[in-house]
């Protein structure tokens, strides 16, 4: 069964679901494109820590 995280909260759900147990939010047909989103948003956050570690480690 393929695990998928929450569009809205972020925590893992099982495939099929049309809400969230969670947050009880609505799981679009466009989870995909929201789960990239999601993704795209950790890496940016990835990054800035990365980028912060850098000038704490250069001083
Ligand atoms: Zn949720």
């Amino acid at each position: 069964m393929a695990v998928m995280s929450c569009p809205h909260c972020g925590k893992e759900l099982y495939d099929g679901l049309l809400e969230c147990p969670h947050c009880f939010g609505p799981i679009s047909q466009n989870v995909e494109l929201a789960i990239d989103e999601i993704v795209a948003e950790r890496n940016r956050k990835e990054k800035k820590a990365l980028f912060l570690d850098l000038l704490r480690s250069s001083r």
